[in-house]
């Protein structure tokens, strides 16, 4: 008989071969009962963490009731919900939301809907973005080649701006801040004019790209910036929102709202589910008819399961939890990091933390964070790894993860590190 496994596509990469039937908070179990530290809420999604009793109760009833109601053809409680739980947690400027299934589906209504509205056309992203493998998420991906080769010609008016990696250029974070805001404006007066640039599109925290926080001081500029311009700022919280890091959303640690907010991944405690939201005003100016998708806002289920999310996070202190277990998680690799010369930075916000590794001459040691990924992992500590050169190691449990099990989690990547030496 066939491996089952040689059933799937080659497209997908796996980290691991773990077959869990089972998930518990940070923790995965496989038949056999061998239980795994999830530190990577499969790539940001569990932040409630797996099978939240509340998520998993919302998603019986509503199963159990109603599954589908098509958004064109009928509205259902549970979409309303979803939108008045959005409508708490979003700053009183993002005023209604669309719903459609994942990120780079969210990404993509995004940028419809800022063309539409602007009627101008072109985006400018920044050096490392992820957004996703759509067609015209993946023109605006930038993290690394792979997602792109082999696809391109991608959709064009797509301009690449610099993001403040500080540790990437070996300035200070203020140095950095200046040297891209120069390369922005120079952008805006070489490649794509203010008045025909639709948005500005960034992550608070570039995720894929290396977990890197922009700076508070960047992220106002270019608030400023988008104002004078009448260029829409479009920020992709994607991987950084539902209390990820410390902060409900990303953006707040920088006091900027966005134009467009883009939600997926938390959102749904694993449930395919993603959401923009905008001011009212700009929504009037999408035509009704032109976008949509059978079940974006339909699938009821999701929507429930989003909306005990919000209530889950707000009500269990996720976001405190994120931030205190963050700041204990930090401590710990900081520590880790004197012993190790290997290890060149350490960084993050809340529970989004990368380590990057860099050799001696100071290329990425991509070779390094690998060993110590499958050293963690032998252990039966899952962690991910990202950046372009795949050289930073990203930290991003569950939102639940208690005191006690960072310590474990840092125990085990302490031995692995002393496994594969300084
Ligand atoms: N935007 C960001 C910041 C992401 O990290 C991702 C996925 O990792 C996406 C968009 C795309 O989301 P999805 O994989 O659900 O399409």
């Amino acid at each position: 008989m066939r491996n089952p496994i040689d059933l799937l596509s080659p497209v997908w990469t796996h980290l691991t071969h773990v077959q869990p039937v089972r998930g518990e908070g940070v923790y995965l179990y496989d038949a056999d009962g061998v239980r795994y530290m999830d530190f990577t809420s499969g790539i940001g999604v569990t932040n409630t963490g797996h099978a939240h009793p509340r998520v998993v109760q919302a998603i019986q009833e509503q199963a159990g009731a109603l599954i589908f109601g098509q958004m064109n053809i009928v509205i259902t409680p549970a979409a309303l919900r979803l939108a008045q739980k959005l409508d708490e947690v979003t700053p009183p400027s993002i005023e209604q939301f669309f719903f459609s299934n994942s990120g780079a589906e969210a990404v993509e209504a995004s940028v419809k809907l800022a063309r539409m509205a602007t009627k101008r056309r072109n985006l400018i992203v920044m050096q490392g973005s992820f957004h996703g493998r759509t067609h015209q998420a993946m023109a605006m991906t930038t993290s690394k080649s792979i997602y792109r080769y082999d696809y391109q010609p991608l959709p064009g008016g797509v301009f690449v701006t610099p993001f403040p990696y500080s540790y990437y250029y070996g300035w200070s974070e203020e140095e950095t801040t200046h040297f891209c805001l120069r390369q922005l404006d120079q952008l805006l007066h070489s490649q794509s004019a203010p008045d025909e640039t639709a948005a500005i599109v960034i992550e608070p925290v570039l995720g894929e790209g290396g977990y890197v926080p922009a700076p508070n001081a960047f992220l106002r500029e270019l608030r400023s910036l988008c104002d004078r311009h009448g260029i829409l700022l479009i920020i992709d919280e994607v991987q950084s929102g539902f209390g990820r890091t410390g902060k409900f959303f990303a953006y707040e640690h920088a006091g900027v709202e966005p134009d467009i907010l883009v939600m997926a991944k938390g959102l749904g405690s694993g449930m395919p589910i993603s959401a923009i939201g905008a001011r009212a005003e700009l929504m009037a100016r999408w035509k009704p008819g032109t976008h949509g998708g059978t079940y974006g806002g339909g699938n009821a289920v999701a929507a429930a399961a989003a909306a005990a999310t919000i209530d889950v996070i707000r009500e269990e202190g996720l976001v405190e939890n994120a931030a205190q277990q963050g700041a204990r998680l930090l401590k710990g690799l900081r520590e880790i990091q004197a012993e190790h010369p290997v290890i060149g930075d350490v960084r993050g916000r809340g529970l989004m933390v990368g380590v990057e590794f860099t050799a001696p001459d100071g290329r990425p040691a991509a070779e390094t964070a690998t060993r110590v990924q499958a050293e963690c992992l032998r252990r039966n500590l899952l962690l991910l790894t990202c950046g372009a050169y795949g050289n930073v190691i990203r930290w991003i449990p569950p939102l639940v993860v208690a005191a006690d099990q960072i310590d474990d989690a840092l125990a085990i990547f302490n031995e692995a590190m002393a496994s594969v030496g300084k």
